[in-house]
């Protein structure tokens, strides 16, 4: 059976793809296929970097900027000047390429039509919905907890109710409105992103959150201020009463596996609220120690713990490069006996030397360990992304030929 559903398969895409180059070479487009989707890349996220498509495409950097280039002779795309990375522009499709990216998704429809010719709505609606479950099935994660992250993310606008200092570096924005927009129950911990609108283009600028509490009507989100200040985190700094956000998600919660003889988790201000709630969750009688790195001691918060889990505290008030100190405190704590659960979340850095520490010095099962990059240094949340999907990949890539 799996050996005839592979040809299926096989043939399948082959018939689709041979279908798709004769429309499109009867439509009088020449460009090479890269182009093509480098082209419809730009089409699907404007304002997205060179770095990002050549990440989205798994391709070679080189190969994607000679596109890049091309595509911009024939002025079928422009650059802008990234306001957030001087170093990187933002791509975007001129009106010959939204002509052209026009004339592809006639090409398209044109070879799903002959596809499909023989097959009515119910087949097509089973169709993707089959095709779906095995494209998930095999979907690479940068962690069990986040495999299944935002497959249809709803889209809300709430209503900022209020801001609080929580601490020097931390501030709260309340957002209401949860009942009018069917806003799911129990979310703390859960992630979501808020979405920007940029002026010039249609796809607005994401930024992840955590739900630090949730109220009948209301969520609490707790947002790190760093300088040179985010868009996020400038927009906690300067929001007001009455004003309003679209966010998207909420996405899975991120939680410890509770079934640990002790617990250890690891993080700094971006993390808090995440561990915050994890920690108020936890049994009773759970054993552990929790690692906190915050920019200064005003920044500690009192945080619910049951009292056999340890709080340390580390005050950083500049960022680290090397991504040490997080793992130098990490290794003056004693570890304990029987089946713990690790989770932590950090700087892209920090999170890397974490967990090639685990890996040297520990055995923890995959279902108890939860790492994660929630920011990196130097580059926006944008970049970060495809900087920490590549690293994951390579990371699984190792862990597997470790594992041989
Ligand atoms: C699942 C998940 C949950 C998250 N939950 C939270 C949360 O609840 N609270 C929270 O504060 N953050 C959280 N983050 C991290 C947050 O999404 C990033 O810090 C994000 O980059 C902030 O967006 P920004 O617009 O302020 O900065 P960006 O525009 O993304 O970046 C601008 C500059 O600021 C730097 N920068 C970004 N974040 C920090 C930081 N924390 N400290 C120092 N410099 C920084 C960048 O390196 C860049 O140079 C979460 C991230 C993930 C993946």
């Amino acid at each position: 059976m799996s050996t005839r559903l592979s040809e299926s398969l096989h043939q399948l895409m082959h018939a689709y793809r041979s279908q798709l180059r004769d429309t499109i070479r009867r439509a009088g487009i020449d460009w090479p296929v890269t182009h093509i989707r480098v082209l419809k890349g730009i089409a699907h996220q404007p304002g997205c970097t060179a770095r990002e498509i050549a990440g989205a495409m798994r391709a070679d950097k080189a190969q994607i900027t000679r596109a890049l280039g091309e595509l911009r002779d024939a002025q079928l795309i422009e650059s802008q000047h990234n306001p957030n990375d001087r170093r990187s522009q933002l791509l975007q499709l001129t009106a010959t390429g939204r002509a052209l990216r026009l004339q592809l998704e006639h090409a398209e429809e044109a070879a799903v039509a002959r596809l499909t010719d023989t097959l009515n709505a119910d087949d097509l609606t089973q169709f993707m919905s089959l095709a779906q479950r095995m494209i998930t099935n095999v979907s690479p994660a940068s962690s069990p907890q986040e495999s299944s992250a935002m497959p249809a993310p709803a889209q809300r606008q709430l209503e900022v109710i209020r801001t609080t200092d929580v601490s020097p570096h931390m501030k709260r924005v309340t957002l209401g409105g949860l009942k009018a927009t069917d806003f799911p129950t129990d979310q703390a911990s859960a992630y979501f992103k808020f979405l920007f609108p940029r002026e010039g283009h249609d796809k607005p600028l994401m930024r992840t959150y955590t739900i630090r509490h949730q109220r009948d009507d209301e969520i609490d989100v707790d947002f790190a201020l760093h300088e040179p200040a985010g868009l996020a985190s400038h927009w906690a700094q300067t929001v007001q009463p009455g004003e309003r956000i679209d966010i998207r998600g909420p996405g899975p919660k991120k939680m410890v596996n509770f079934e640990a003889d002790w617990f250890l988790l690891v993080g700094d201000m971006t993390s808090l609220p995440a561990i915050s709630v994890n920690l108020e969750q936890l049994p009773d009688n759970a054993q552990g120690h929790v690692v906190l790195e915050v920019t200064d001691n005003s920044d500690i918060q009192p945080l619910q713990h049951p009292p056999g889990v340890k709080l340390h505290w580390v005050i950083a008030p500049s960022a680290d490069p090397s991504g040490q100190r997080l793992v130098d405190a990490v290794k003056q704590l004693p570890w304990l006996t029987g089946t713990p659960s690790v989770w932590a979340a950090c700087e892209f850095n920090s999170m890397r030397a974490l967990r090639q520490h685990f890996r040297e010095t520990a055995e923890i099962p995959k279902s108890h360990f939860y790492i994660s990059s929630y920011w990196k240094m130097g580059v926006n949340e944008d970049d970060h992304k495809t900087v920490k999907r590549q690293d994951t990949e390579q990371w699984e890539q190792s862990d597997g030929n470790a594992a041989q």
